[in-house]
């Protein structure tokens, strides 16, 4: 039996009498199967499909080597745009508010736009460059505040907020892009 799914395309359905719940594999061309216990009908695959939906992409992430290769070759673009502005740009808003740090890097964190260590290292994620401009020197002046205020305390967003008036936008907006590339 054969299921069309609007993402992963014809997934294959094969009943097994000795499974005792949903298992899915990838082919080495890609293709997607789930073998399900034999008195299991179809709508259990389609249930069991939608609950790992997030496993089954990062499966196909891994075994698809076009994918894959596309990601690293966008991976280096970004990484190489992220090293000459990332550094320039946050050195330009520190000036400007007259901050200092001690040092900057560039992270490939999942969950993290940017990040300020106690020894006074800026992060900043290579992702930022798939930003608009405005939201990427947003995470640059949020950073940049946690120099005086470790916390998210009200002082802190006090400060954010003097230096960029349209704060509570942006972090609401950011949380529509994932920092992952
Ligand atoms: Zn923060």
């Amino acid at each position: 039996m054969i299921l069309i799914d609007k993402e992963f395309g014809e997934v294959i359905v094969r009943k097994n009498a000795f499974s005792t719940g949903a298992r899915f594999s990838v082919s080495t061309s890609g293709r997607l199967s789930i073998s399900i216990p034999s008195c299991r009908s179809e709508r259990y695959a389609k249930k069991a499909l939608e609950s790992c939906r997030e496993q089954i992409r990062e499966k196909l992430h891994v075994k698809d080597p076009a994918t894959q290769r596309a990601r690293d070759a966008q991976k280096k673009i970004l990484q190489k745009k992220a090293k000459e502005y990332l550094p320039y740009r946050l050195n330009f808003w520190a000036k400007k508010f007259g901050y200092s740090y001690s040092g900057v890097r560039l992270s490939h964190a999942n969950t993290r736009w940017g990040s300020r260590s106690s020894t006074g290292t800026i992060s900043l994620n290579i992702g930022l460059m798939k930003l608009p401009e405005p939201l990427r020197d947003y995470v640059i002046i949020h950073e940049l505040a946690h120099i005086n205020h470790m916390d998210h305390s009200s002082a802190f967003w006090h400060e954010v907020g003097e230096h960029d008036p349209n704060y509570k936008r942006h972090e609401k907006a950011l949380k529509m892009f994932s920092p992952g590339v």
